[in-house]
């Protein structure tokens, strides 16, 4: 959005920040990982490798959720692409690449019953091209794994970077809550099965009792983010910008001067 008049993003409700989880290879750990985020609140993005259901991982002794688990474990969450059997995008070529990817969103859109959109990097390698081929495949965004440390919004949605991994997390969460500037976003990555392998599960746990519970905060998967974002980059004004239209579904929630202000679907503002 790039109005003079509009001082920040603000989130649905009227929330003054925003917080998003996305979490990859839906391992057995998942399990716990999701009971955490639903007792506090939180919302998350996992990524899924529907060939592989159930299998071993390759080099440790971990186990992937099989598919007749899937839909139970990620309700109320987004579940999201990530190579049907995780091959790093860089050794594919065109096609492979859309086979990939392709293959997964049906796999996964048969299990959860909707438009699979989002997608995380498997190892994360690849090329920029990729990123015209995902969005020819339906894909919204792809996140890689390099930390920002920052509460920013995606510059690229095809390489969305995070916040940071879970381990760098808690001192970013304690800025996080007493943040008094609005319009941030906080976007924790990893694995669940690190958080087992590292026995990170109680400060897990404090993290997500922490950012949990807060009026301030819209807790949101990642495609939520993208589709509210997209929305607001949607709003249309006259040249002078004293008349904001808002021209979709959502209702939108933004900063004028210092407030926090509505504009519902198909209304017009007058500044
Ligand atoms: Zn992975």
């Amino acid at each position: 959005m790039t109005m003079k008049g509009i001082t920040f993003t603000a989130f649905p409700g009227g929330k003054r920040k925003a917080l998003t989880f996305s979490f990859d290879d839906g391992t057995l750990e998942d399990r716990r990982l999701t009971a955490i985020f639903n007792k506090n609140g939180l919302k998350g993005t996992f990524n899924l490798n529907s060939a592989v259901f159930g299998n071993k991982m390759k080099y440790r002794e971990v186990y992937r959720l099989k598919e007749d688990e899937i839909a139970e474990v990620y309700k109320g969450h987004e579940i999201a692409c990530h190579g049907d059997n995780h091959t790093t995008l860089s050794f594919l070529g065109d096609q492979s690449t859309v086979t990939s990817v392709i293959k997964d969103r049906e796999a996964l859109e048969r299990i959860c019953g909707y438009p699979v959109r989002g997608m995380a990097y498997p190892s994360t390698d690849h090329r920029p091209f990729q990123k015209e081929i995902l969005r020819a495949c339906g894909i919204e965004y792809c996140r890689n794994t390099t930390s920002t440390m920052r509460f920013s919004y995606p510059a690229d949605p095809f390489d969305w970077e995070p916040t940071c991994h879970y381990t760098e997390a808690m001192p970013l969460a304690e800025r996080f809550v007493c943040e008094p500037r609005p319009g941030k976003l906080f976007y924790i990555w990893g694995h669940s099965f690190e958080i087992e392998e590292r026995n990170d599960w109680d400060c897990v746990e404090k993290l997500c009792s922490l950012l949990g519970g807060r009026s301030d905060v819209w807790y949101a998967t990642n495609i939520e983010i993208i589709d509210y974002l997209n929305a607001l980059s949607s709003l249309k004004a006259t040249v002078d910008e004293k008349i904001i239209y808002n021209p979709t579904a959502y209702e939108l929630w933004f900063g004028l001067g210092g407030e926090v202000v509505s504009l519902k679907s198909g209304e017009t503002l007058r500044v």
